[in-house]
């Protein structure tokens, strides 16, 4: 699958948008399928949707994903990169008990998305 072959390094980082388009055309070959593109690819609605407006996003989408980050909706012209909040506010933090884990509840302060971050 596209997405995990990026986050474990079958893909190389050069390679990525050249292997997205292979993936979309292997997709569009196979007959009768039923299965939506973005599980095809490993991709969340969220990140597809962003891929598909902004196909130059996508080292950031991976990269958000890696990192368990925030990922935005909009791109942030000034930030780098430039699809995950990188300038918000914590609004309050919680444990979830049942996993052990930490989550910040968190407002980006240039799009205004709400997100969580766990650690
Ligand atoms: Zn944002």
């Amino acid at each position: 699958m596209f997405m995990d072959d990026c986050l474990d390094g079958t893909i190389p980082t050069g390679s990525r948008d050249a292997e997205i388009d292979k993936a979309v055309e292997a997709w569009h070959n196979i007959a009768g399928n039923t299965q939506p593109l973005n599980q095809f690819l490993g991709m969340t609605d969220l990140e597809y949707a962003i891929w598909a407006e902004q196909p130059n996003l996508l080292s950031d989408i991976i990269f958000a994903r890696k990192k368990n980050k925030g990922i935005c909706t909009k791109n942030h012209p000034n930030s780098n990169p430039k699809a995950i909040h990188t300038d918000y506010e914590v609004l309050r933090t919680t444990e979830d008990w049942e996993y052990g884990q930490m989550f910040d509840d968190c407002r980006c302060r240039v799009c205004g998305a709400l997100f969580d971050i766990a650690h």
